[in-house]
């Protein structure tokens, strides 16, 4: 399959690449090269006969009218988006840009090239997705995100994604374009980009600087590993229904401050300080403006339809993370330079 994939320059998009490549699938990634992407991240690629480069913003209708033509894809998984709700919180604008006008550009282009072909039923438009549009859960471990809970978005960024979401149903609904949905939880692994929760707690551990935590730290996120997201993606894509939803989450429910103590365990026994613990650091920060208390997912739809489960357990995934930024110092650092990086640190994303 030749599959258009949006955004895959950046941390999820790039696993996929990844992956897609590994599977033997034909990859054009499409990717403006925002501050949050990174081609270095799909380096292990880049010269396989398997894969293209296309620089170009999903705002620019008339590059992916032109993009579509010139590569004839399949299917198109799209990521490309603006992804961190602190930044959303200070400047929602590009969130309504990328995010919403972006992903209706993806629809047109991608419609009208679809008719153009004959309208193939084989074609997937395979939109990309955040639990985050679900809004906050209540403490009581029984209740958890499914495909059927209402929508109700608390931040600009995932108001942004849940009218992202709702104009590929409907352009389903309306005109018929196959397409298929996935809503993932919190996602973690290589390539995090250094403001972003857990990247930020390994680098500031490294660096003695405080390890900020939201609020109490009583906030639960649903972590995965970002290669099981990935394999969940491109079995959705081949294997998910037109027309349906797909939640995916590792049952993985952990506080933010469990998460950080996890962490610090972890770096205490492969980088251990002259004395104390990397928890010592821990510094709680003001709340977040309307944080969401708790995100969990039901995969059940996922698991049973298509077979999907994830591989690699928290435990496992937090200690390949942290071995990965130990080995990956070139690569972060030169990130942490870029514009807006540093501002954040101390209001990181729990995500
Ligand atoms: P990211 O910020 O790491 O990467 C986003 C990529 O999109 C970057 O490479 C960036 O250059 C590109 N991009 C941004 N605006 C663009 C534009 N206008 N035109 C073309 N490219 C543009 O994001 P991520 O964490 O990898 O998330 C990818 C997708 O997965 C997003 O749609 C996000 O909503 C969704 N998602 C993320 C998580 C998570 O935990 N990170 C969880 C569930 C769903």
């Amino acid at each position: 399959m030749k599959i258009l994939i949006t955004g895959g320059a950046g941390f999820i998009g790039s696993a996929v690449v990844r992956a897609a490549v590994a599977r033997g699938h034909a990859v054009v990634n499409l990717d403006a090269l925002t501050y949050a992407a990174c081609l270095d991240n799909v380096a292990s690629v880049a010269d396989s006969p398997l894969y293209a480069f296309e620089h170009a913003d999903i705002r620019d209708r008339a590059a992916l009218d032109r993009i579509f033509a010139a590569h004839a894809p399949d299917a198109v998984m799209h990521l490309a988006a603006e992804s961190h709700v602190d930044r959303s919180i200070d400047g929602p604008g590009d969130f309504v840009e990328t995010n919403i006008t972006g992903t209706y550009n993806m629809l047109e282009a991608a419609r009208s090239y679809w008719v153009g072909q004959g309208k193939p039923e084989s074609f997937r438009f395979h939109h990309i997705s955040t639990d985050e549009v679900f809004g906050s859960l209540p403490p009581d471990p029984e209740v958890k995100f499914t495909e059927d809970t209402p929508y109700d978005p608390r931040s600009p960024y995932s108001a942004s994604k849940a009218a992202s979401d709702h104009l590929v149903r409907a352009w389903h609904e309306t005109y018929g374009l196959p397409v298929v949905l996935t809503n993932c939880s919190n996602n973690y692994g290589p390539f995090h980009f250094p403001e972003k929760l857990i990247p930020v707690i390994i680098l500031n551990a490294l660096a003695g600087k405080p390890l900020p935590i939201y609020g109490d730290g009583s906030n639960v996120r649903d972590w995965l590993y970002v290669e099981d997201h990935a394999e969940a993606l491109l079995i959705a894509l081949e294997r998910g229904q037109i027309g349906r939803s797909y939640n995916i989450g590792g049952d993985n429910e952990r506080t933010n401050l469990e998460l950080v103590r996890a962490l610090c365990a972890i770096l205490d026994e492969k980088r251990p300080k002259p004395e104390g613990s990397y928890a010592d650091q821990i510094t709680f920060v003001a709340d977040r403006p309307g944080h969401d208390a708790r995100y969990a997912i039901d995969a059940t739809r996922i698991r049973e339809e298509l077979g999907w489960t994830p591989s690699v357990t928290v435990e496992e995934g937090l200690e390949r993370t942290v071995d990965w930024y130990l080995a990956n110092e070139d690569w972060w650092r030169a990130l942490q330079g870029r514009k807006g990086v540093g501002e954040r640190l101390g209001r990181g994303k729990a995500g």
